[in-house]
């Protein structure tokens, strides 16, 4: 069986996917299934003896489809978009089929290659300085493409962990690691996402949430005191993890204001942009990237906005070409010394099987990311870009941000719901008026009734619901159903309450 695999039913398997994607909008967006609903639908162990194909595929309607939450519907608000498409989806399959791995130049060459071209295509197309581009022979930045935005986050901060302890004990040779370590601060807004916690607490170092302003920003005042009292306390501050586009509502960090204090103090500015980065491809909304010059490091995700399917997060270094995880018999070199062609060194992973013939002369991609291994994922960014073109998604990020303007609209048309943050790119928050205990039976019971599906988040104490324009689908029809659906819940539950 194993050897005479049956390729007919790839063919198939294309069929159910144009056909689950065409149609979308005739399923239920949120799923109505509890906990452990599959474990009655399996059996207890794996075949003893391979199933017919037939079997197997019929399962995928039985078993998988009644609880999954429908992500490309229409009607799916919740979270960011982790839209797909058919080139994304072809190039994906092109990869899973080729199966091979770029750990290295040799490992297979055209992968390593196309994933600098495309990275440069996509870091000219956002607008990012040349400092960040493969091309720049000068500045020796460049660009790889990480699993997810939290693992760019991780990176960049173990990188800028490792560069100040290598820069202390460059001026204190007697200081050890560990020492240096349990001193380093690292700083975020209030309002970034729960992944730079996460880095934090990965790499052992203190994490300081900076309160943000009242359009929920971080501003570099704020950051300057903050390093003061610190560097007061005998701290040392290394990292700070700006949000262009926050979770919770789409907030930008002042870039212009943080990246000077970054660059005077020696602090490395990592951006992270997950969601509101696809929309740097259309001029208009670039002017809140103004101080990326002085980022060390930026990261957006395509595989959410711009219809390269999860997992693809676009992440670039700057000034120096930086190899996080390389070996580190090379010089370490200060972030802030431009023009240099040296490594930036931070751990020894050159066993012998992993060397080549160019090694040193090519791009080894297995030094700029977490695993050894990593997938063909360039291959279908390639794909996305040429098909669609910067035009096209230039279009497809406009008409986002228009529909979510149309939802915003209708909100402020009824006198019941407020929008407590500004409406940003594609996203809106809104709530009924009044206690959060509201907002909080309108969301659980929208979710409930699988006609639209949304997430909450808490604004400086006030209980939001998240609107996001997500799916390729929607239509200025399906925001008006999906606004309907919510003022009909919402007078329901008035209703109840007066009673
Ligand atoms: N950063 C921001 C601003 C986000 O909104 C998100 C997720 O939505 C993340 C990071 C985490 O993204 P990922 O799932 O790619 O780690």
């Amino acid at each position: 069986l194993v050897e005479s695999q049956n390729w007919q039913n790839c063919k198939e398997m294309v069929d159910y996917i144009a056909d689950y994607l065409e149609n979308i909008r005739s399923r239920r967006v949120f799923p109505d299934v509890a906990p452990g609903y599959m474990r009655k639908l399996v059996p207890d162990s794996a075949p003893e003896k391979g199933e017919e194909w037939d079997d197997i595929f019929n399962d995928i309607e039985r078993v998988i489809m009644p609880g999954i939450t429908h992500w490309q519907s229409p009607h799916m608000h919740a979270y960011f978009p982790a839209l797909n498409s058919y080139p994304s989806l072809l190039g994906d399959m092109l990869a899973d089929a080729v199966g091979c791995l770029g750990f290295t130049w040799a490992s297979s060459p055209a992968c390593t290659e196309l994933e600098t071209i495309v990275m440069d295509w996509l870091g000219k197309m956002i607008g990012l300085p040349s400092v960040f581009l493969h091309s720049n022979e000068q500045t020796m930045g460049g660009g790889v493409i990480q699993t997810t935005a939290s693992e760019a986050t991780l990176v960049a901060l173990l990188a800028a962990r490792s560069d100040i302890i290598k820069r202390c004990k460059a001026m204190n040779p007697d200081l050890e690691d560990a020492e240096i370590n349990a001193r380093l601060v690292a700083y975020c807004s209030d309002q970034a996402h729960s992944s730079v916690e996460k880095a934090g607490l990965i790499g052992l170092v203190k994490l300081r949430l900076l309160e943000s302003d009242d359009t929920l920003s971080l501003r570099g005042d704020v950051l300057r005191t903050a390093i003061k009292e610190d560097r007061d306390a005998g701290l040392i501050p290394f990292y700070l993890c700006a949000t262009l586009g926050t979770t919770g509502a789409c907030a930008f960090d002042k870039l212009t204001e943080l990246g000077p204090i970054c660059e005077d103090e020696n602090i490395w500015l990592h951006i992270d942009a997950a969601y509101a980065g696809t929309a740097f491809i259309c001029p208009e909304y670039r002017h809140v990237m103004n101080g990326i010059e002085h980022a060390q490091s930026f990261a957006f995700n395509p595989s959410k906005w711009m219809m390269v399917h999860f997992d693809c997060t676009a992440m670039w270094f700057s000034r120096v070409r930086f190899t996080p995880f390389a070996t580190p018999s090379e010089e370490m070199i200060c972030p802030r010394v431009k023009n240099s062609g040296a490594l930036h060194r931070t751990f020894n992973v050159q066993p012998l099987y992993l060397r080549h013939e160019n090694t040193g002369a090519a791009i080894d991609y297995m030094h700029w990311q977490i695993p050894l291994s990593r997938r063909f994922r360039s291959l279908k960014l390639w794909f996305v870009l040429r098909s669609f073109g910067v035009a096209g998604l230039q279009a497809h990020v406009r008409k986002g941000v228009r529909l979510s303007k149309k939802f915003e609209f209708l909100v402020r048309d009824d006198a019941r719901f407020e929008i407590p943050a500004q409406r940003l790119l594609g996203m809106v928050v809104f709530r009924l008026k009044g206690e959060n205990i509201l907002t909080e039976i309108l969301l659980k019971e929208l979710n409930r009734s699988g006609k639209v599906h949304m997430v909450p988040a808490a604004l400086k104490g006030k209980y939001v619901i998240r609107f996001t324009v997500t799916s390729t689908q929607t239509t200025e029809e399906d925001i008006e159903l999906d606004w309907r659906t919510i003022q009909q819940m919402a007078t329901a539950i008035a209703q109840r309450v007066s009673e």
